[in-house]
């Protein structure tokens, strides 16, 4: 099917034609035909790269050009999200009738920012969707379209409870809005439409064919028991196929199972990439090398990084920060980075393909259950699904490196069957989370109305009511017992600790720890004690759990700020994130954490951008609970944790453009506060190391402001 033959208006049809579609992929046109521009509600259900952006960029179309309503498209991902609003924001340049207004919000769950609701599209994460729910936002039911993306992470333990919630609420809007969810290929994808009351569209069809195989002693067979040598070498399995596929011009990618096993896999490729490279591309990678190096404090990982690089190669894991990994992912894109060595967190995101695909090992610890164990076939299809290159590959490979087990993992992965999706928001942590959010969103709500609400999500479908009833009726009891609920006459009405602990977006658990902590303090000083409490909370992530060696680091700390303790820290449930927040708030250098606790900067990043929302959450239960005394240094630890300073620099970090590398060198200078940024002259403020005269202006233009 041409895409001058969709029934959208001329200007967008030149619009796509303009951007490189001229007839749509099979499963588009499939998806078309099943009603996705009359307002069918639909579920795709398609391998990656098969063209699912182009759908809701139709789905898109269609609702603006004929003001149907307001957009949301939903995605789990803070960067997916990211890289499809750039994609719908292109819009823009087309005359829809209206200026199109397009926003991005994927964090701060607990704002209810009421500029959201004059947006046309709103692209959010599902947790953002959840937020926005629970404030009650009156736009919600002017939605006429919803997009969801990668609908089969309903199944994931973590993430899949609140989008299976948020698709129920939005799904029973009264106004029932037009849904298009998009989803990996799942086995019981026809039970997942049937929920969401949609036609299903299922293919299997690929822009680059997709070929798996196993590598075992030095041979690949393939899928279709092709098989082929490959040379082998000291440098081990994985790095060997992923050279194999640079000599015959692909690029490659190693997905292996730990951070530590992703640097040596690059280390061990980047003297033999080296030498294919030619002097134009070595040029280049010297720059990008270069601009790493400049931009980040040279951590051993940051050092690595940047000298493998210069050989064409790198590593891709959550340690290091999103400027690096952004860097990176584009370098690949350009393909100046010819093999890129991975932890499988690169699977599911942004899209960034290569011709093959090596699977170094089918096994991963799993902290869960403390041991290995063999990872799932829907997460090796989600792994494959990087495979090839449509613009650059005619086949994409997925190989996997077996051990003398070559045809157990044939029979299991490549001839296997996904396993079905399958609900997770009985467990207790989702339940509690999302019962407490459905109560006090409607207050006096009777039992068996709850009961009705739960049995229309996917666990209603999956599971007896009888269950579904058991399990509310256990969680409703601890909702009660905790004073986030109460009950009269058979019906619900939320506390108004229930209610803000729901609006904070924080697990209940992590509520009554703050209110049980906060009862024991009345007065100021208790740093450490508020980060113990905000770093052992069921919220607080990444929890990095105590090596031995770090022993001796904490009983220091515990000995040095005893008087600062809220309760006893017990090694159980202490863990090391503590220790690199309590040493960042003191203005560690990266280097220092990095060396001491194994917290690289990634980390890092991560780890303040959790803590920054629970100690947010933190003070409002404070406010709550009247326990005035402590707002301020509440309030002032939030602005450390945000810039890793120590308590003198946080009136300079008020002013926009100062951060702790900054605030510090002033105070080093004699200027302490903001006051004394006003008193001095804008041409001494210049002359200060890393301030210079374009910087020195804006802080005199923002003390103006803010005095
Ligand atoms: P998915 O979301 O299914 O993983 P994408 O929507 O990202 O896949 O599409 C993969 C690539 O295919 C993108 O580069 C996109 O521009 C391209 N593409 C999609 N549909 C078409 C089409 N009909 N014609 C040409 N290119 C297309």
């Amino acid at each position: 099917m041409k895409i001058e033959q969709l029934d959208i208006p001329p200007s967008t049809i030149e619009f796509l034609q303009k951007n490189g579609y001229v007839s749509l992929y099979p499963p588009q046109e499939k998806t078309v035909k099943a009603g996705l521009l009359e307002g069918q509600s639909i579920l795709v259900s398609a391998p990656t790269a098969s063209g699912k952006t182009l759908l809701a960029i139709l789905a898109i179309i269609k609702h603006l050009s004929e003001k149907r309503g307001k957009i949301v498209y939903l995605s789990p991902l803070k960067a997916l999200a990211s890289e499809k609003f750039n994609e719908f924001k292109k819009l823009d340049s087309v005359d829809l009738g209206k200026n199109m207004k397009i926003q991005i919000s994927t964090g701060d769950f607990d704002v209810s920012d009421k500029n959201l609701g004059q947006n046309d599209i709103l692209v959010l994460t599902n947790e953002k969707m959840d937020s926005i729910i629970r404030q009650g936002a009156e736009w919600i039911d002017q939605i006429s379209l919803v997009i969801a993306d990668e609908v089969h992470l309903l199944g994931d333990d973590d993430r899949g409870p609140t989008l299976e919630i948020v698709l129920t609420k939005l799904k029973l809007l009264p106004q029932r809005p037009q849904i298009l969810a998009l989803s990996a290929t799942v086995t019981n994808a026809d039970e997942i439409a049937d929920w969401l009351e949609c036609k299903l569209v299922h293919s299997e069809w690929r822009p680059v064919p997709l070929s798996e195989g196993v590598y075992d002693q030095g041979i690949v067979t393939m899928q279709d028991r092709k098989k082929f040598e490959i040379q082998t070498s000291i440098r081990g399995p994985p790095v060997d196929l992923g050279l194999d596929s640079l000599n015959n011009g692909g690029q490659a990618i190693l997905f292996a199972e730990t951070r530590t096993r992703s640097v040596s896999l690059a280390t061990k490729a980047s003297e033999a990439v080296a030498k294919t490279l030619n002097n134009e591309e070595k040029e280049m990678l010297e720059k990008i090398s270069q601009k790493i190096l400049d931009d980040n404090e040279h951590t051993e990982l940051v050092k690595t990084l940047a000298s493998l690089i210069k050989n064409g190669v790198a590593f891709h894991h959550a340690g290091l920060n999103p400027n690096c990994r952004d860097l990176i992912e584009s370098e690949f894109r350009n393909k100046r980075i010819k093999i890129l060595a991975s932890t499988p967190t690169l699977a599911a995101g942004v899209n960034l393909p290569a011709r093959r695909v090596v699977i170094a090992n089918v096994s991963r610890y799993d902290a869960k259950y403390g041991a290995n164990k063999p990872i799932s076939i829907l997460e090796y299809k989600q792994l494959c699904g990087r495979a090839g290159r449509p613009q650059y590959d005619k086949y994409g490979e997925a190989i996997i490196v077996g051990n003398s087990n070559s045809d157990e993992i044939f029979d299991y992965y490549i001839n296997g069957i996904p396993e079905p999706i399958s609900s997770k928001l009985t467990g207790d942590k989702a339940l509690r989370i999302h019962l407490l959010s459905f109560v006090s969103t409607n207050p006096g709500i009777k039992g068996e109305d709850i009961v009705e609400f739960f049995s229309k999500t996917l666990s209603g479908s999956q599971e007896r009511k009888t269950t579904i009833k058991f399990h509310i009726q256990i969680s409703l009891r601890y909702l009660e017992s905790e004073d986030f609920v109460k009950q009269k006459g058979g019906r619900y009405i939320a506390t108004e600790f229930g209610k803000r602990t729901s609006t904070l977006y924080i697990d209940p658990l992590t509520a009554v720890l703050f209110r049980k902590s906060l009862e024991n303090i009345s007065t100021k000083g208790h740093t450490l004690g508020l980060l113990h409490i905000i770093t052992i909370s069921e919220d607080f992530f990444p929890k990095f759990s105590l090596r031995n060696k770090d022993y001796e680091f904490l009983s220091t700390l515990i000995e040095n700020y005893a008087d600062q303790l809220i309760e006893p820290i017990s090694e159980y449930d202490c863990n090391r994130s503590l220790l690199a927040i309590h040493s960042w708030i003191n203005e560690s250098s990266e280097i220092f954490l990095s060396d001491n606790f194994g917290i690289e900067s990634g980390d890092m990043h991560r780890m303040t951008e959790t803590a920054d929302w629970l100690i947010h959450a933190l003070y409002e239960i404070a406010k709550l609970e009247k326990k005035d005394d402590i707002l301020t240094e509440i309030y002032d630890l939030r602005s450390r944790i945000l810039y890793g300073i120590k308590e003198e620099l946080v009136d300079l970090v008020k002013i926009k453009g100062i951060g702790r590398i900054r605030a510090r060198i002033l105070f080093k200078n004699g200027i302490k506060t903001t006051e004394d940024l006003s008193k001095i002259s804008i041409d001494r403020l210049a002359k200060i190391d890393k301030i210079g005269l374009v910087i020195a202006e804006n802080i005199k233009t923002h003390l103006k402001k803010i005095r």
